[in-house]
């Protein structure tokens, strides 16, 4: 069974994948699931129905000037994936899911929007902390290796006991993508990976495989085999695998790869989920 379990389209602002073009290529490809997780990241994007436009400069005294994005534009995302469900009924199973980059202060934000749609799926990552995005350096610039990456996963800890209503934490070690100084050594931060995967698991959440790793040349998985092996040594039983694709080239690549890994580390099950509900399927 494939299931890809990330999947961006042109509704979040760094894809022009169209979503119909998604599950036709999905279903060439032989993936008898995917699940849409367009990008929502309150704090640093606005929303699609801003009164003062989706791009604008800001940026106070000795700042550069930014463009800020759009997030999703839901109710054109969610009508839209309820239109393809019933298109392609009996082809392939479509989920309504978002990827959303959560800081803590941005909490209300996203609980409103939750509320707001029956999902079947969210991501919980972290895409920028302290509004400061991680993929553009901002985030780590002035802090030494030790501090942002202490400071990314104590802000992760926070969050999954803070924040509740997500299936899995998504690419969990996302700061090792873009750790210019190299490979942080697993064992400085093993010990708050661990208090984070025991809230996970004791919250009924779980986490994700998220093979862009492969594309990004990454040396090792994502998250890690380290923190793989670590999760399924506590018991951790609920995970996804996603592609993460933001464009055709990206679309269900390495699923397969990724079940093997699991299986070789010992995992039984992946997971799907429906109205936020895991089902466990046998690897
Ligand atoms: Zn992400
Ligand atoms: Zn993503």
């Amino acid at each position: 069974m494939l299931a890809d379990y990330h999947v961006h389209t042109d509704y979040s602002d760094d894809s022009t994948y169209p979503m119909e073009d998604v599950v036709t290529d999905a279903i060439e490809r032989g993936l008898d699931e995917v699940c849409f997780t367009d990008h929502v990241d309150y704090g640093v994007k606005r929303d699609w129905d801003d009164p003062l436009g989706v791009e604008y400069h800001a940026g106070g005294p000795g700042e550069p000037e930014r463009i800020a994005f759009a997030n999703v534009d839901y109710p054109r995302y969610v009508a839209q994936i309820a239109e393809l469900q019933a298109r392609y009924e009996g082809r392939i199973r479509i989920k309504l899911g978002l990827e959303f980059g959560m800081q803590v202060h941005t909490i209300p934000q996203y609980e409103k929007l939750f509320s707001s749609y029956p999902f079947d799926f969210i991501i919980l990552s972290i895409h920028e902390v302290g509004d400061k995005e991680l993929w553009t350096q901002d985030f780590q610039r002035g802090l030494t290796q030790q501090e942002y990456n202490e400071r990314y996963y104590e802000a992760m800890l926070e969050l999954v006991r803070t924040y509740h209503d997500y299936s899995v934490l998504g690419h969990l070690d996302l700061i090792t993508r873009y750790d210019l100084a190299g490979v942080y050594p697993f064992k400085k931060v093993r010990p708050i990976i661990e208090e984070i995967l025991r809230a996970v698991i004791a919250d009924g959440k779980g986490i994700e495989v998220n093979t862009s790793s492969h594309r990004y040349g990454l040396s090792d998985s994502t998250p890690s085999e380290d923190i793989l092996r670590l999760y399924h040594e506590l018991g951790g039983e609920v995970i996804t695998i996603g592609s993460d694709s933001h464009a055709p080239e990206h679309l269900g690549a390495y699923l397969a790869e990724a079940q093997d890994q699991l299986r070789s580390l010992g995992y039984r099950y992946t997971c799907t989920f429906e109205g936020m509900k895991p089902t466990f399927v046998r690897l």
